[in-house]
């Protein structure tokens, strides 16, 4: 696969993150208008809703983008998003016909504001990062106990909250949580003093199930992918994460990238999950590459000072992959809905530099960082911005999420102070 051309020039960019080879979806909306369907191409975003209205687009009888969010369309399945692809490239290709009709729909990218592209019909966050769960189970229980004994036969998750999950821009307020700190006896109910980035994937269902699937039926059911930053308060969750696993420690805010990159985009980065160190039960047996090889990195900002990289990792350090998530998701019968987002668990790679929290980077906040400034950071301060961001390199051309950013404002007064 090499760059596809488009007429839209910024398109045609080695290194930009929405070539005609992406076309990801969104969400948007501008000073003069409600929010609406769109595609990126180059620094543009083609209004598909518009598109739809004027008849340039028609895949059904019915509309499909006269509502803010893709989910009508993912509810359609495999062969209407393959022939919205189709028509999207026809539309946009170097040479179309139909430029003259397409170019009036085209909207400027920095004039446009990005919301939630899809409405989150339930989150659920698993811990299927093998590196991340080696390091903070060291940091827990010991080397000895790092890994539980379930880890490598079953992704672990735990039901998260479709409520707290935001578009990247939003803004995420430090909680105030019950914790309790090793040198006191009582717990108490500060600002959490721990608060933390997870860097991860999140996998969105497109097509909806009733009862256990299997993993090729899994990956077929995935519709696209976004960045993810599961925020976590790390002292919240040392005192309540025990037996029935994290709660309100994850509850504040899980930020997206504004753009789904689609399978399809992704299908030429595609590779193995790492060699299995015990064999996995029937069910959930590889099936075929269902991980993706995808840059990804964080980037701090401290309020008045510059941005640094503070990791550099790859999705593909996955143990498992969104499809096996899926499928074990499904062995109990639960039903899986269009709209279902779920988060890959934090992505760290085997060296220091590569730690996906800074739980890890930090080691516990034993070993705080240095940022390229001399500003130190074990967990994020009042008012700094943390940043994913995400690319696929192909032969030529990029395939990028976009960023995932998100500031954390200083906590409130006491909320029940009166
Ligand atoms: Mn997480």
């Amino acid at each position: 696969m090499t760059l596809m051309k488009s007429w839209v020039d910024s398109a045609n960019d080695a290194n930009h993150p929405f070539p005609l080879n992406n076309l990801p979806y969104g969400v948007f909306s501008t000073e003069d208008g409600d929010p609406r369907c769109g595609v990126a191409i180059g620094d543009m975003i083609f209004d598909v809703t518009a598109a739809e209205s004027e008849d340039l687009i028609a895949l059904t009888d019915y509309p499909l983008f006269d509502v803010p969010f893709w989910n009508e369309l993912m509810e359609e399945g495999p062969a209407v998003w393959a022939a919205l692809r189709e028509r999207l490239i026809a539309l946009l290709s170097e040479g179309s016909a139909d430029r003259a009709t397409v170019e009036p729909l085209l909207v400027p990218m920095v004039e446009a504001q990005m919301h939630l592209p899809f409405a989150v019909s339930e989150y659920t966050d698993f811990y299927a990062g093998k590196n991340h769960a080696v390091n903070v189970g060291t940091m827990f229980r010991g080397p000895e106990n790092a890994l539980p004994p379930n880890w490598l036969h079953i992704p672990i998750g735990y039901n998260g909250r479709a409520s707290s999950v935001v578009v990247s821009g939003t803004d995420v307020r430090r909680p105030w949580g019950q914790l309790k700190s090793p040198e006191h006896d009582m717990p108490a109910f500060l600002p959490s003093r721990r608060f933390d980035i997870e860097l991860e994937m999140g996998a969105i269902v497109g097509t909806s199930s009733d009862g256990p699937i299997s993993v090729q039926e899994a990956d077929n059911n995935i519709f696209g992918y976004v960045l993810l930053n599961d925020w976590s308060a790390r002292d919240i969750q040392a005192w309540e994460y025990q037996p029935l696993g994290p709660f309100q420690a994850k509850a504040t805010a899980t930020t997206i990238s504004p753009w789904i990159v689609t399978k399809a985009a992704l299908n030429p980065f595609r590779c193995d999950t790492p060699t299995r160190e015990v064999a996995l039960l029937d069910h959930l047996k590889d099936c075929g590459p269902m991980l993706y090889d995808i840059d990804l990195e964080v980037t701090m900002q401290p309020e008045g000072s510059t941005e640094s990289t503070i990791t550099r990792t790859n999705y593909k350090e996955m143990y498992y992959s969104a499809a096996q998530q899926l499928a074990h998701h499904s062995t109990s019968g639960c039903p899986m809905n269009t709209g279902d987002l779920l988060g890959s668990g934090t992505i760290s790679g085997t060296t220091k530099e590569s730690r996906g929290s800074l739980l890890e980077l930090s080691w516990g906040g034993k070993e705080p960082l240095t940022l390229p400034t001399g500003e130190t950071r074990s967990f994020i301060e009042d008012n700094d911005t943390l940043t994913l961001k995400g690319a696929a390199k192909g032969d030529g051309y990029t395939i990028g999420f976009g960023t995932c950013v998100g500031k954390v404002l200083p906590a409130l007064d006491d909320p029940y102070k009166r």
